[in-house]
């Protein structure tokens, strides 16, 4: 590997290491949860941590992974166990940079909750689809009694496959996985799944809601492509000035 080429591999370890603390701080991970980027120099291995706390991830604990989720350098430390929904679903979308998976809690009633569809309700949701965000049933794929995790590339497959060519996709009783070109939009259309689901369940509370029109999702995603550094720095600061980053 040339020096330009380490140059960029570690560039972008060092924002993948600063999504997982942002994503700590903005709570839409915890303990759990996770965060990776496609490899800038092979785009079928990607940039994950291994098994931990997203907020406590540092760049020595980052790790790179062949898209059926086998650790590049064996023998290493544990990888997480749901790393197969990062490596299938860039093998499915080459257009697909990032992926956060996270249980962020406002969203999970809507995997649960029959008739109840995630959809967008404000012009920073406007990424979400107007025709409702899939939910992933595993017991189609794993029958009654699992864990309800993505713990096989079949798994990881049969979820990139609900996925299909949208944004997010809700997990049963689990929680979500979000999707996007670059790890800033990754990152930031995770915080507003989250918020999202938030406004539309209070909405509801109140009486018949008015959703974004597939225009209205086209045109208020298109301004905000533009803007995605201004909320990353403001939630970097955060995170850094977090007294977990003590
Ligand atoms: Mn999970």
């Amino acid at each position: 590997m040339s020096a330009a080429a380490s140059e960029t591999v570690a560039t972008v370890i060092r924002e993948l290491v600063d999504a997982n603390h942002i994503l700590f701080d903005q709570g839409v991970v915890d303990g759990f949860g996770h965060v990776s980027v496609r490899h800038p120099d092979r785009p079928d291995r990607f940039l994950l941590s291994r098994s931990m706390a997203p907020a406590l991830v540092t760049e020595n604990d980052v790790l790179e992974f062949d898209l059926d989720g086998n650790p590049v350098v064996p023998n290493g430390p544990a990888p997480y166990l749901e790393r197969f929904i990062h490596g299938e679903i860039y093998r499915k979308r080459a257009d697909v940079n990032s992926v956060v998976h996270s249980h962020s809690p406002s969203v999970v009633p809507f995997s649960v909750v029959t008739g109840a569809t995630l959809r967008p309700v404000c012009h920073m949701c406007g990424f979400l689809s107007e025709k409702g965000t899939p939910v992933f049933e595993i017991r189609d794929f794993a029958g009654p009694g699992s864990d309800l995790l993505i713990t096989s590339g079949k798994l990881g497959a049969a979820l990139a496959d609900t996925l299909s060519e949208g944004p997010a996709v809700l997990m049963r009783g689990h929680g979500s996985t979000v999707v996007g070109s670059t790890l800033r939009q990754t990152v930031f259309r995770a915080v507003y799944t989250e918020i999202g689901a938030r406004l539309q369940m209070e909405a509801m509370r109140l009486g018949p809601v008015t959703y974004l029109t597939e225009e209205e999702t086209i045109g208020t995603t298109k301004t905000i492509s533009t803007q995605y550094d201004r909320s990353w720095f403001l939630w970097l600061k955060a995170a850094r000035n977090s007294p977990m980053s003590r």
